[in-house]
């Protein structure tokens, strides 16, 4: 750290989000980026990096070398924890930020963004580019799953001079980067270079193949050293309530993923949002996308409603620091219902047209969370839906389901991702996959030939 004063300097400066259509003044001129990078503290307990990043950026060092115009250097520094920043540079929600000193008294480092930007730049330059591993160990890794856990997975294997087999459900790897997160967070070239990499890198792809159904989990462990399962969450959650019946109420992956693949929804198709007044129930990641998708696709009004109150904003900020990063519904200002409980939904002629709503009150004393919030009496009220989306979020996966049919062998197993964590975030995906195949790796050295 160069200038300790920098952040008295410097106002934080980040691109208007691609959302608003406004240009992205001066951030991409030279020395912008260098200028936010000189506002890192280079803090003793970085709590950026050991708390707020699940990946353990070492985010204070790249700072320093990106305000020193290494960037290259800086980049090599990212990859070392983070196989795939300019994924999380476009998607995480910077829990680094909301974590960074800064963010007590002034605006947060900018973070996330420097990283998206650097990794570009990577890719423009070359600087990112396959990496072989120089010498094969012979032994052989499954990975099950091509999301970002299983990708990071499959990388750090073949790295290590394993062989490495990637078996995917869907037609094309990628899981919910290809099919979920929409195209306007995550262009899916950005996804593609990076199996390309991974090709040249000698990873191989088996896709449309589901383990457990057309191929036996005995059969994957037969036939390799060790395997990696990274199949993501289980199903969504349900919303068991009068009228879920209707026609015109639908998971929110139905219209994620038939909006944003294939071709366009034609008018009459009925989960076409166009024209219509949308209702969209919960206020995570999915549903926020579910918003944005029904406003590029023409709905006519797009209502959002979360159980949860309004996150507080910290009076006394020192008793919630370092602060949650922030819920993706509270970009959704205009659209967002907060604290309501969903009763039920009318309907005319088998087709949704109205969603029954009351307000909700939570104790004081206790933080909010589904269930603990109590019906206000004689607060109900109806909202007009000609369309309604789910997203209520996923099921925890149980992983020890898919290992049923595979008596013994269960020691060449191992788990990663939203399958062992429940639903979360890609950097924690990322995080997990690296862990799985640090751990498979241990395994394959230790039983390598000659060690068995
Ligand atoms: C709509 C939506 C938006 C999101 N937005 C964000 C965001 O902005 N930022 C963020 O950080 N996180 C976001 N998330 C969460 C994030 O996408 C997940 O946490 C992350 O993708 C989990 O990675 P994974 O590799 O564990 O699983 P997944 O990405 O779910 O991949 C699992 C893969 O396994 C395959 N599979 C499943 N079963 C089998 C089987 N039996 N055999 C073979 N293959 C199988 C699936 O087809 C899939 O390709 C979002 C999630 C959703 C649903
Ligand atoms: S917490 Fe913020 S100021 Fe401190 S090292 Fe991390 S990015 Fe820099």
């Amino acid at each position: 750290m160069a200038d300790p004063a920098a952040f008295l300097k410097h106002e934080r400066r980040e691109p208007p989000s691609p959302r608003s259509g406004k240009e992205p003044e001066g951030w991409f001129a030279p020395g912008a980026m260098e200028t936010q990078a000189s506002r890192c503290l280079d803090c003793g307990l970085p709590y950026c990096h050991g708390f707020g990043c699940p990946l353990a950026g070492r985010i204070p060092d790249w700072n320093d070398l990106l305000f020193r115009g290494k960037w290259r250097r800086a980049l090599e520094i990212i990859h070392r924890d983070n196989n795939f920043p300019e994924f999380t540079g476009r998607l995480c929600p910077a829990p680094c930020e909301a974590a960074c000193t800064l963010a007590l008294r002034e605006s947060p480092v900018t973070i996330r963004q420097t990283e998206r930007h650097l990794a570009e730049e990577g890719w423009r330059r070359g600087w990112i580019a396959p990496s072989p591993a120089l010498v094969s160990t012979g032994r052989r890794a499954a990975v099950v799953g091509s999301g970002p856990a299983g990708l990071a997975a499959a990388q750090e294997l073949a790295r290590r001079g394993h062989r490495v087999m990637v078996f995917e459900k869907s037609d094309r790897p990628g899981g919910l980067l290809r099919y979920g997160i929409p195209g306007f967070k995550l262009e899916k070239s950005v996804l593609d270079r990076r199996l390309e990499q991974l090709t040249a890198e000698g990873v191989t792809w088996e896709n449309g193949v589901e383990a457990g159904r057309g191929l036996a989990l005995s059969r994957l462990a037969r036939d390799f050293d060790a395997v990696v399962l990274a199949t993501g969450s289980g199903p969504p959650r349900e919303l068991k309530i009068p009228g879920r019946e209707l026609a015109g109420i639908v998971p929110a992956m139905e219209l994620l993923v038939r909006s944003e693949t294939g071709p366009a929804l034609p008018p009459e198709d009925p989960i076409n949002p166009g024209g219509k007044s949308v209702v969209v129930i919960g206020g995570g990641d999915t549903g926020d996308d579910c918003v944005e998708s029904c406003l590029r696709s023409g709905a006519s009004v797009v209502r959002q409603l979360e159980i949860l109150p309004r996150p507080r904003t910290g009076e006394n900020i020192l008793s919630i620091w370092p602060l949650p990063p922030p819920r993706a519904a509270a970009k959704n200002g205009e659209h967002i219902l907060w604290s309501v409980a969903t009763l039920g939904f009318l309907g005319k002629e088998g087709r949704v047209a109205a969603v029954r709503c009351a307000r909700l009150e939570y104790p004081e004393d206790s933080p909010p969370r589904p269930g603990s919030g109590r019906v206000i009496p004689g607060s109900e009220f109806e909202i007009p839906a000609e369309l309604v989306v789910l997203a209520l979020g996923f099921e925890k996966a149980d992983p020890s389901a898919l290992l049923r049919d595979c008596p013994g062998g269960e020691e060449k197993f191992f788990a990663a991702g939203d399958l062992l964590l429940g639903p979360s975030l890609v950097a924690k995906a990322v995080a997990s996959g690296r862990a799985a195949a640090a751990a498979a790796g241990r395994t394959l050295e230790n039983t390598g030939p000659g060690k068995r």
